[in-house]
């Protein structure tokens, strides 16, 4: 922390020529202010913006998806006409092997034929299991694929409702920042440029929130680093422009504030 102290631009004023900083620094609460306004309207902007991202990505998610099960049913549909093709051919052999087992008179050869129907009756007991297998999937892969096309006429709706919204809510947050840009270049222009200056340099280490402090009992209220009170005093006469050896921040009278 003590680095700050060291590398800091020291702004301080001989208490020869001190000048009344007071009503700069109000001004320079409002441009703080003004400044979070901005930020926030531009946030809102962007989260307008983001939700109609959001529901395009899952609108494409769900295309995809869709895709893949296009692709996937087809695949089950062919493999499905095949395995009912082989089993009824399987089912066509063992009746003409029952039909042989009839009038069979060799021993060996009855032997030979009950083994390849019980083979093959067994082939056709796995194949009518994997037919039932694909179907189901046939079932659900039909039912999801109804599902994601029930999505779709609300997602439009909703896309187009959210742009609609972005559309209203750019227009607002441009005039309205329009406003605030102006009420915030006449401040800067009424306002000392040494105090602007300073408050740039904190702005810079500090993109967003709190680039003034105020001190109470001698202590940075944004760090609680300890202030020397005799420069508290000055701040608070409005006599002086420092930073905060601790978080670099502009020191501030915080009778301003009121
Ligand atoms: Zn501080």
């Amino acid at each position: 922390m003590l680095f700050y102290a060291v590398l800091l631009p020291k702004e301080r004023m001989s208490n020869a020529n001190t000048q009344n900083y007071f009503k700069d620094f109000q001004n320079l609460i409002e441009i703080q202010g003004l400044e979070g306004q901005v930020t926030a309207q531009n946030k809102f902007f962007e989260g307008e913006r983001q939700r109609e991202v959001l529901l395009q990505r899952q609108k494409n998610q769900k295309q995809s998806r869709l895709k893949e099960l296009q692709d996937d049913l087809k695949n089950l549909t062919l493999f499905l006409n095949e395995k009912e093709k082989t089993n009824a051919q399987n089912q066509t052999r063992i009746a003409r092997i029952k039909e042989n087992i009839l009038s069979v008179t060799d021993n060996r050869q009855l032997t030979n034929l009950e083994t390849e129907q019980k083979a093959l009756t067994e082939i056709v007991q796995n194949d009518e299991n994997s037919i039932f297998q694909l179907m189901l999937k046939i079932d659900e892969n039909e039912s999801e694929q109804k599902d994601i096309t029930n999505f779709f006429p609300g997602f439009e709706k909703t896309i187009l409702e959210i742009k609609n919204e972005v559309i209203i809510a750019h227009k607002k947050v441009q005039t309205e920042v329009d406003g605030l840009k102006m009420r915030l270049e006449n401040l800067i222009e009424i306002t000392e440029p040494k105090l602007i200056a300073a408050y740039k340099s904190s702005r810079k280490r500090y993109a967003e929130g709190n680039v003034l402090c105020f001190t109470q009992q001698a202590k940075c209220l944004e760090c609680r680093f300890a202030i020397p009170r005799q420069i508290e005093s000055q701040l608070e006469n409005g006599a002086l422009i420092d930073f905060c050896p601790g978080c670099a921040r502009l020191l501030t009278p915080l009778s301003c504030k009121y």
